[in-house]
Parts: C-alpha cells; sequence; structure tokens
C-alpha cells in the first residue's frame, strides 16, 4: 500500500468510527439515496405544539419590543462591539438559555421553537445573531447534550441566564476544515486528578468574553500509542490561560468579538471532561450539527429581510418614468428571493422537527440545510443589493454591511465546499456498501452465504430503481409538483448507482462528480420541505373558507426552478467538462494530470 493509500484507509476508518454508530433508523436524506421516500419525517409539515407556540408568541413579542428599543445593528458593526446592556437583555429575555431544561436555568424550548427565535434575531443583526449562536448553539452545546447531572447543576444556571457567557474552541492553525487534526495536548497529571493542556486556537467567537470554553484537545488513548481528541471545560480564571488577541479586526459581523488564545501548561480538573473521553470530534460534530440548524434559521431571518428591503426599493425607485419593480428582470430577482426565503424557512423548520422528534441521525439534514440556506442568502444579498444600485454601496445602507456580514456563513462551522463532498460520500455510502457487496461476491464466488447476502443487496438495488416513490399530498392542486418529485427522486437514485458503478472507489476523490449529487439531493430535499409547507398552508386556507394561500406564487416558483435544477445537475453527470476543468487548473498548478 502506497502511502497516499494508506492515509485514505485512515481517513476512511476514522470516518466510519466517527459517523456510523451502527443500526439507525433510516433518515430522510439517506433514505433518497437509496431510492425512498421516508415521508414520516417530512410530512405533515411539523407544527410547535399550540401550549409551547403560545409560550413562543409570548417570547418573540418580548423579543421583538426589547430588540426594536435596544439593538441597532449599524451601531453595533460601527463600534466593533454588542453593548453589554444588549447581552443582558436578551438573557433577560431567555434568549441564551432557551434549550436549556427548565431545572438548569433554560427556557425549555424545542429547536423548532429555538430557530423562530434566531431567524428574527437574523432578520435584524448577524452579529448578534452569531454571538448567540456561539454562546448557546454551540458554546454550551456539549454540556447540554454531553454533562452530567453534576456538570449542567453546576455550569448551565449562570449560562442560561447570560451571566456568563460560553464559547466553542475547535479551529487550530493545522484543524480549520481538518477538523480532526486537532493538536492541543491534554496530558493526564501523574495523580489522574486532573489534565494539562497546550496549545492554540484561533478565531473563536466569543473568546474574549466568554467565562466558560468547551476546548477540544488531544489526550492519550490508554494502554495504546494513540491519541484521540476530548472535550474539556475551559475557565479564563485558569492559569496560564493566555488571550493572544481579543478581538482580531475583520470584514463582518464586526460586533462579534473573534479571539485567538493559548493554553500553557492549563491544569484542567478531570470532572471539566465533557463526554466519553476520546470522543470529543464526536461530541464537536454532534455540536456543529445544532449551530447548523440555527445557522439556518439566521440565514433565513437575513433572507427575508432581503425580500423587505427589495420589496421597499422596486415600489418607490422610479427611473424611465416607472418604478423599478415594473421591469422583469427586477421581478425575476424579486420573485427569487420570495421563493428562496419561503424554501429556507420550510427547510430549517423540518430540520429542526428531526431533532426534537428523536431521529438520531439528522448530520445529513443539517449539513444539506447548511450549505443551501448560505448559498441562497449570498444570492439573495447580491440580487438585492443590485436591485438597490449605487445606493446599496454606501454606508448609510444596510446592504454593504450585510454582504460583509453574509460572507463567513459559507465558511464557518464547516466550510461549504467540505460539506457538499460530505453529503455525496455520507449518503453514498449505503449504496455503495451494498455495490460492494455483489461486486465482492462476484469477484469471490466462494461462500454461499457471500451469495445469499449479494442477492439480497442487488434485489433491494434494483427494487429501488425500479420504483418511482409515491408521494402522497392532501391537496389536489400539488398533485403534479409531488408526482415530479417522485420522478425526479427515481433519477437521482438511478444517477448515484451509476455513478458508483462508473467510478467505484476513485469517487472519493471525484469532487466535481460529488458536488452534482450534493447538489441534486439539497434540491430535492429543499422541494420536499415546500412540498409539506405548501400543502400544510393550503389544507389551512381551505379549512377555512379559503382556496389560496399569501405565499402559494413563492412555493410553486421555488418547486419549478428547483425540479429545474435537479434535473441540471443530474444532466451534468454525464455531459460536463470535468477533464478540462481538472487539465486547466493542474496546468496553472504546476500539478502532473491523470
Ligand atoms: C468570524 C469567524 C468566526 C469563527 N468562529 C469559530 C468558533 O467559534 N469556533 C471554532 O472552533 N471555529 C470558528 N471559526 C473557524 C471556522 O470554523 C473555520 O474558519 C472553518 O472551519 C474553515 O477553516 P479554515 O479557516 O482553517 O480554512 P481551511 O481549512 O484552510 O480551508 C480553506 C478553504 O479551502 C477549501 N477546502 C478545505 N478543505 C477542503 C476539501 N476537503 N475539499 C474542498 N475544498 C476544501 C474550502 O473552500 C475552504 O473554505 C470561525 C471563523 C471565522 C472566520
Amino acid at each position: 500500500m502506497n502511502k497516499l493509500d494508506a492515509q485514505r484507509q485512515k481517513e476512511i476508518q476514522q470516518a466510519e468510527e466517527l459517523l456510523f454508530a451502527g443500526p439507525q433508523a433510516l433518515g430522510f436524506a439517506k433514505g433518497l439515496f437509496q431510492g425512498h421516500f421516508v415521508s414520516d419525517w417530512v410530512m405533515p409539515y411539523p407544527r410547535i405544539p399550540a401550549e409551547q407556540q403560545a409560550e413562543l408568541d409570548g417570547t418573540l413579542k418580548e423579543l421583538r419590543q426589547f430588540l426594536d428599543e435596544s439593538l441597532d445593528p449599524a451601531e453595533v458593526d460601527r463600534n466593533e462591539d454588542i453593548p453589554r446592556s444588549v447581552i443582558d437583555g436578551l438573557g433577560r429575555v431567555g434568549v441564551l438559555g432557551m434549550t436549556a431544561p427548565k431545572e438548569y436555568g433554560g427556557h425549555g424550548f424545542s429547536q423548532m421553537a429555538n430557530c423562530k427565535i434566531l431567524e428574527e434575531i437574523g432578520r435584524r443583526c448577524a452579529s448578534t445573531s452569531v454571538f448567540v449562536n456561539a454562546h448557546h448553539s454551540i458554546g454550551i452545546r456539549a454540556l447540554l447534550l454531553f454533562g452530567t447531572h453534576e456538570q449542567k447543576q453546576r455550569w448551565l444556571p449562570k449560562l442560561s441566564s447570560g451571566e456568563q457567557l460560553g464559547a466553542f474552541a475547535l479551529t487550530e492553525r493545522e484543524a480549520g476544515s481538518d477538523a480532526a487534526n486537532v493538536q492541543m495536548q491534554a496530558r493526564p497529571s501523574e495523580d489522574g486528578s486532573h489534565f494539562i493542556l497546550n496549545g492554540e486556537k484561533r478565531y473563536i467567537t466569543n473568546a474574549a468574553i466568554a467565562d466558560v470554553l468547551t476546548v477540544m484537545a488531544r489526550t492519550p488513548v490508554p494502554g495504546s500509542d494513540k491519541t484521540a481528541v476530548t472535550a474539556f471545560l475551559v475557565t479564563p480564571d485558569m492559569p496560564g490561560f493566555e488571550m493572544i488577541e481579543a478581538r482580531m479586526p475583520k470584514m463582518g459581523i464586526r460586533g462579534t468579538a473573534t479571539g485567538r488564545f493559548a493554553l500553557r501548561d492549563v491544569k484542567v480538573p478531570k470532572e471539566n471532561i465533557l463526554g466519553p473521553p476520546g470522543k470529543g470530534l464526536k461530541v464537536a460534530l454532534t455540536v456543529l450539527d445544532f449551530g447548523r440548524t440555527t445557522f439556518g434559521a439566521c440565514c433565513t431571518g437575513a433572507a427575508k429581510t432581503c425580500l423587505q428591503l427589495a420589496i421597499e426599493h422596486a415600489n418607490t425607485r422610479k427611473q424611465f418614468n416607472k418604478t423599478l419593480g415594473n421591469f422583469h428582470l427586477v421581478q425575476k430577482k424579486i420573485a427569487r428571493i420570495a421563493a428562496d426565503a419561503y424554501a429556507m424557512e420550510a427547510m430549517t423548520t423540518i430540520t429542526a422537527s428531526l431533532i426534537d422528534r428523536g431521529l438520531e441521525d439528522y448530520m445529513l439534514e443539517t449539513a444539506m440545510l447548511k450549505v443551501f440556506t448560505t448559498e441562497r442568502l449570498w444570492e439573495c444579498i447580491n440580487d438585492v443589493f443590485q436591485i438597490y444600485g449605487g445606493s446599496a454601496y454606501f454606508v448609510d445602507r444596510p446592504l454593504e454591511r450585510m454582504m460583509r456580514d453574509a460572507r463567513i456563513n459559507q465558511i464557518g462551522e464547516g466550510a461549504n465546499e467540505v460539506l457538499t463532498s460530505f453529503v455525496a460520500l455520507v449518503g453514498m455510502r449505503g449504496p455503495g456498501m451494498e455495490f460492494k457487496e455483489i461486486y465482492d461476491t462476484m469477484m469471490k464466488p466462494t461462500r454461499e452465504q457471500g451469495f445469499a447476502k449479494a442477492w439480497a443487496a442487488g434485489k433491494h438495488r434494483l427494487g429501488a430503481t425500479v420504483r418511482v416513490p409515491e408521494i402522497s399530498v392532501h391537496s389536489s392542486e400539488l398533485r403534479w409538483f409531488a408526482n415530479q418529485l417522485g420522478r425526479l427522486i427515481w433519477r437521482f437514485n438511478v444517477a448515484v448507482n451509476r455513478a458508483l458503478i462508473t467510478y467505484r472507489e476513485p469517487i472519493l476523490d471525484m469532487q466535481l462528480v460529488q458536488e452534482r449529487i450534493a447538489n441534486a439531493v439539497m434540491d430535492l430535499f429543499a422541494a420536499t420541505c415546500v412540498l409539506s409547507r405548501h400543502d400544510a398552508e393550503l389544507q389551512f386556507a381551505q379549512r377555512n373558507g379559503n382556496s389560496s394561500t399569501p405565499e402559494r406564487f413563492a412555493a410553486d416558483l421555488f418547486l419549478r426552478q428547483s425540479f429545474r435544477r435537479v434535473r441540471h445537475f443530474l444532466a451534468e453527470l454525464t455531459n460536463n467538462d470535468d477533464k478540462s476543468v481538472l487539465a486547466t487548473a493542474n496546468s496553472i498548478l504546476g500539478k502532473p494530470g491523470d
């Protein structure tokens, strides 16, 4: 085995250990890769239980009033700081402990309800929503998910009220996208009472204002010369904690304090370990699943602001004796923003509901939500920027700030390229394993049992490719869309099978192929969420004597455009310029081609 193959095997083994925890219920996204429409996870469109909805409505009312009176996003950006009074106010409303259980001083909200809160903040100020995410979605998440009762009792009440703030510290110079490459060391003390941490972290939101940081560091694996990542709770008052740079000057979300710190022989008691020792990467990935869900909510809020700004300007600004909203090329942009904002909300709601309903494995859905919503928001901001023309460029308007703020979304909490590849590879693993079973048996037809397994796998594969999944909707107006979606899922499955048969193991490195597969499945997920929401809204309208819903056109448009994109991605799997793209890049980078 050459060095590259050995590295690949190591990566695959690491990923297997980390991501595949044994038999679990089939999730929606993994189902799509197998040609199944697991409708229970997505239909009917989830609703917040009436009792919690009333509580949410009350909290939203209080939050809006507080934000109207106290939060000035332009000032936050200009001063590069979120005033302490705003943080205290968010704490008072309950935002900083929204999903923490009531017994630990939290609000006990579901993820769906929490997403509505983050959408409201994301609508107004990206710095503030990123601050809240860093504290609540990821900063205290490991404690919420993996903490013992004693740990929660000790730390959570002050973190939930905002008296103390949290942060999540994974990234280092050598561990950016390659999160498994954490270098910070945690050596156990001789008496086993504590660990001694050494290393540096960078780009950590809230690092300089946090009272408690969840820090990922490498611990020895007992009985071997290996190391594995473990999650620790670290407080900045521990001797040896050094803040190297409290607020790294940056392009956007300037109100957030993004810092760089070092730990030099910092003694952390063993009671501060979160989750099983050596399972810190699993802890980190699970935490990020939550962060990606609220990312979706924040982007939805920002997209709604884009729509509102676009409508205001298109209806008032006149050129050529007409308001801009009369020009088709402006209308096209506004229609697309409306369609995307509708889809982003639907996708966020359904993804959050998967967590609330206890699906064990939702990492594909959260990754798809993150990529899809951050890419769409970037497009929305670009479109509304264009509608505002020259005026968008000046700092008296919010658009240049919104554009600067939005750019981090495609990079943070997993760069979109990394997540895109992840979606395709994790999704294809199921059908890929079945093909491997068939292939291995064909090559070594020695064991009867092997044949039986291969036969079962073959039947399963074949079954998925001959059946078009049936998608049932209640509204007759939507049957055509449901049928189209079913056919596209079938076509997607055929395309995945074909790609796996054609490329076999090298597909692991073929990111251009992976990207099309991931893009197609993201649109299939988005279209499903839109169909589910649209169906529920139509049913509600009809029960109340209305034949249509206010956002009917946006939903229809999204479905049409989404289906068109899926067809395009699938067609590009066989009709593309990949060879030429790679030859050009290789020649420019001075690398040998194939
Ligand atoms: C404002 C801000 C706040 C942040 N807050 C936090 C925080 O609170 N906690 C925390 O732990 N981290 C935080 N981060 C770090 C963030 O998560 C990382 O920046 C991100 O994971 C990317 O890592 P990197 O910057 O090292 O980029 P790199 O890993 O160097 O990647 C650079 C680019 O290379 C490409 N790339 C990398 N790998 C691949 C691949 N396998 N395939 C294809 N393309 C690839 C992608 O386009 C990527 O954008 C923050 C970053 C910023 C800028």
